[in-house]
């Protein structure tokens, strides 16, 4: 994992947290997406966040520096303790990811946790690649012991320097396996999520994430414009490392379902299932 220094901002009095979904986390259950922060310093080349623009909350410089610097919702707790109701299924979060780098320093996620069980929703079901979550290891089952708690931790691909070429600033794929079975140790409901489906070996990886989380696997292929005409898509940065390493079939969708076919007739051969799209993540809402 590349490690360097990210501007952390801090102070913003955000007027919201939780946000009522819609597009794929709606049609997946979740009825809000709770949002600590805006920028996310993980930085994924494939992000498709940044390609929102303002329909993500974004301004011009979060896009443009997309992954150099965060600014957290400081006031995030306090706002959730007001707009939490028993009724909710909530998704933490489609637009940074909970467990990013600068998340070590700021610590706004034991407040976020507290909140949760001091009233819990339905659901709440965290996304990250951080293992940094494993710090929170015991709130995160207190929670779970006051409601239906589910982690989706993204596995991306089984090969290590692929990991390097496309999440440089994430944990290596040993390092996030040995964090989905620390969190299925602990009892937390855990899946391993395969999005975006990165360059990979599709049987050895669906070998390792079931190994890990022991459940049927999620997941999604990259983005791509010609079946997405509309909306948030792969940014450029992994569209130009695809191009130079030879790897742009991957971003074919005819070869991306075959990897997906791939991917369910090993898990299968393993008693399991592989589920795309919203129906995939309707595991994590239900
Ligand atoms: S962790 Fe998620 S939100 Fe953060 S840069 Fe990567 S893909 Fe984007």
């Amino acid at each position: 994992m590349q490690t360097r220094r990210v501007e952390i901002r801090g102070g913003i009095t955000a007027r919201t947290v939780l946000s009522p979904t819609s597009g794929f986390i709606a049609e997946a259950g979740f009825t809000h997406s709770l949002t600590p922060a805006r920028n996310c310093t993980f930085g994924c080349t494939y992000c498709y966040v940044p390609t929102m623009r303002v329909q993500g909350g974004l301004k011009p410089e979060d896009w443009q520096r997309w992954g150099q610097f965060t600014t957290f919702k400081s006031n995030a707790d306090e706002l959730l303790r007001r707009e939490l109701r028993n009724h909710q299924r909530i998704y933490c979060s489609p637009l940074v990811d909970p467990y990013q780098p600068a998340e070590e320093r700021e610590r706004m996620m034991p407040r976020i946790l507290d909140a949760l069980t001091m009233a819990p929703p339905r659901v709440f079901a965290l996304q990250t690649r951080g293992t940094l979550i494993l710090r929170d290891l015991a709130l995160l089952r207190a929670l779970a012991r006051r409601t239906v708690l589910r982690v989706s931790f993204s596995i991306t691909t089984n090969r290590e320097e692929v990991r390097r070429l496309y999440e440089p600033h994430c944990a290596p794929i040993a390092e996030r396996l040995a964090a989905v079975r620390a969190l299925r140790g602990a009892g937390i409901e855990t899946y391993a999520t395969l999005a975006p489906l990165l360059p990979c070996d599709p049987q050895e990886l669906a070998r390792i994430a079931i190994e890990a989380s022991g459940r049927d696997l999620i997941g999604d292929a990259l983005h791509v414009r010609s079946v997405k005409p509309r909306g948030a898509t792969t940014r450029d940065a992994a569209l130009w490392v695809a191009a130079v390493n030879g790897h742009g079939q991957w971003l074919d969708p005819i070869f991306q379902s075959e990897v997906i076919g791939r991917i369910e007739a090993a898990a299968g051969a393993l008693g399991h299932s592989f589920t795309t799209g919203p129906s995939g993540f309707a595991k994590l809402a239900a």
